[in-house]
């Protein structure tokens, strides 16, 4: 019985192994497929890519595509809950750079900018269906009308259910920005951040996707581990932990969509 088990491993092995040199043309097309954004938004189960979902405001404001109604970022949140996705943060994403067991279905919400209604709206639906999440807080803007201030970011942290994450100083363009403005925008918001909230910070998103070589080298002196992007799609470890893909979800997305995109 066992030999043959081997035996069958062995013929399965030989045959999976002849069907990818039999087939190049065919392994190309799945590459190709799986390149294009719309394949690629349809969820992976395995961990070589994982979910990252941008937001930025939770209320309602049609005429920016980029905010999210709260009574949809509850479904949306709700699905995920229901589908079985256990959110997880940069922190817990650690575990995946050193390549240990992440729980089953990981997903990262993230939020940027800082705004106040990530504290209003989304911490108390995240809290009810105790979801994780991070926020991107542009320092300088902290304590700002409309944005989070220094003791609802401690709040939110506390729980242990919100990370806060780096969004620069001031949301500059950074590619647009010469070596000292980089260093003051990147470590200077880090510092600034690190000093209010007591403890150090792994992750950071450059304002509005922008980056280059140049900008990619002061985060990593800066000393993160994560840096997200706004490339859209699953993050995976080959784009580099610098440069990690996201999922942009529009204020106007259907909740089909939504289930249709994270099943
Ligand atoms: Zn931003």
């Amino acid at each position: 019985m066992h030999i043959m088990h081997i035996f069958l491993l062995l013929i399965s092995m030989l045959i999976s192994g002849w069907e990818q040199e039999a087939n190049p043309l065919l392994q190309s097309q799945i590459e190709k497929k799986q390149s294009a954004p719309e394949t690629q938004l349809i969820s992976r189960l395995d961990t070589e890519s994982i979910p990252i979902l941008m937001y930025h405001s939770i209320s309602i404001n049609q005429s920016n595509t980029l905010s999210v109604p709260p009574k949809v970022f509850y479904k949306q949140m709700e699905h995920l809950k229901n589908a079985g996705y256990n959110t997880i943060t940069f922190k817990e994403l650690m575990s995946w750079k050193t390549s240990q067991r992440l729980p089953d279905k990981p997903i990262l919400i993230t939020f940027d900018d800082g705004y106040l209604d990530n504290y209003t709206v989304a911490y108390p639906i995240l809290k009810k269906l105790q979801m994780k999440a991070t926020i991107f807080a542009t320092s300088d803007f902290i304590g700002s009308p409309n944005h989070l201030n220094w003791n609802q970011a401690q709040e939110m942290e506390q729980s242990g259910l919100i990370e806060i994450g780096v969004h620069t100083r001031h949301h500059v363009d950074l590619t647009k920005s010469n070596q000292l403005q980089l260093e003051d925008e990147i470590l200077g918001a880090k510092q600034r951040l690190e000093k209010g909230l007591g403890h150090p910070i792994i992750a950071f998103a450059y304002p509005s996707g922008e980056f280059n070589q140049n900008v990619i080298q002061v985060v990593k002196r800066a000393g993160f581990e994560f840096a997200v992007t706004t490339k859209p799609g699953y993050a995976e470890k080959k784009q580099g932990y610098l440069t990690l893909h996201r999922i942009r979800i529009p204020g106007d997305q259907s909740m089909a969509t939504f289930i249709r995109k994270f099943p």
